[in-house]
């Protein structure tokens, strides 16, 4: 309305400024008070096993349901999250919904993503196990989804991953490939469960050394016990790739997208009233 006159000359810089938004929240003060004003959401992508697409584990993802932006991904959120000292209090939130969602569907793996923030405080493992305990859920039920590179931070995420896994709580390594890779991580922590980052799975057909590192892990995985879990499969050939190459599970658009939990209701009735077959795809 008012573009700034001084000295006869228009300022529209300062103009553009109000008009960009001096009188909206930004996004991190919007984020500080989300989680107590019940916009946080989670929905559930399915991850199945290979080769038959077997429903095989769920994970829970994130979402916030912004007033003016309308749904957020985690991407849009998670790292802010992070850096304004959000992510304890999220990560909490998410934990508890998601152990509440466990029951519902008490047949399968429910993973959930954990940050660095939250693997570094003192009080984590036990906060964890009050939760399972106070939700019912069983611990062999849930699988946290960390990445390599919060494991060498310091000796705390160790530690706290040693206790939850006495418990029966499973650990998958999340991205794998992508960060620090300390092998020495696989043999002296509890990890039960490779998540082969996307980009590998990515390159599976564009080049020979795509296949060459994810053969590598999968066999890697293999030999130490443990599941393989393929992320971000996105077309027909990849998934029959990795099934050749070995990979036990994997999880992606081609399969299915994150789904609000009511979906994932549908698909298991669908899933267990196909006595032909146990495909998850229609
Ligand atoms: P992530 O744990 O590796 O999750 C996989 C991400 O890839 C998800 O994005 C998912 O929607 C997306 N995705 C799944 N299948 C495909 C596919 O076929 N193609 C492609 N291009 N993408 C696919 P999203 O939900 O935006 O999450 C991004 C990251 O944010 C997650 O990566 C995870 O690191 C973090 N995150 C999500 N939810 C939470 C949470 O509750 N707590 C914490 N601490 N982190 C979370
Ligand atoms: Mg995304
Ligand atoms: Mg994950
Ligand atoms: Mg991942």
């Amino acid at each position: 309305y008012h573009a700034k006159r001084r000295g006869g000359e228009t300022r529209f810089a300062c103009f553009a400024d109000t008009m960009g938004g001096g009188n909206e929240p930004s996004l991190e003060d919007e984020l500080q008070v989300a989680v107590g004003a019940g916009q946080l959401r989670l929905v559930f992508q399915p991850i199945v096993g290979l080769p038959d697409e077997e429903l095989a584990g769920i994970e829970a993802l994130c979402r916030w349901q912004h007033p003016r932006l309308g749904l957020l991904e985690a991407d849009a959120f998670i790292p802010l999250a992070e850096r304004i000292g959000v992510i304890e209090e999220l990560g909490r939130w998410v934990l508890r919904e998601a152990c509440t969602y466990a029951r519902r569907w008490p047949q399968l793996p429910l993973h959930v993503n954990v940050s660095a923030r939250q693997l570094e405080a003192d009080g984590f493992s036990t906060e964890v196990r009050t939760i399972v305990r106070e939700t019912g859920m069983i611990a062999n039920q849930l699988v946290l989804e960390v990445t390599e590179s919060q494991l060498i931070a310091s000796e705390v995420p160790a530690a706290h991953l040693r206790i939850l896994s006495d418990e029966g709580i499973r650990v998958a390594l999340d991205d794998f490939g992508t960060g620090y890779s300390s092998l020495k991580n696989l043999t002296t922590l509890p990890i039960d469960m490779l998540k082969i980052d996307r980009c590998f799975v990515a390159t599976l057909d564009a080049s020979a050394e795509g296949a060459a590192v994810a053969q590598a892990v999968l066999r890697l995985g293999r030999v130490l016990g443990m599941d393989t879990v393929a992320e971000g499969v996105e077309t027909a050939a990849q998934a029959r790739e990795l099934t050749l190459l070995g990979a036990t599970k994997a999880q992606g658009h081609y399969f299915a997208r994150p789904l609000p939990a009511s979906e994932i209701d549908d698909r298991i009735a669908a899933w267990k009233g196909n006595r032909y077959g146990s495909r998850l795809r229609a």
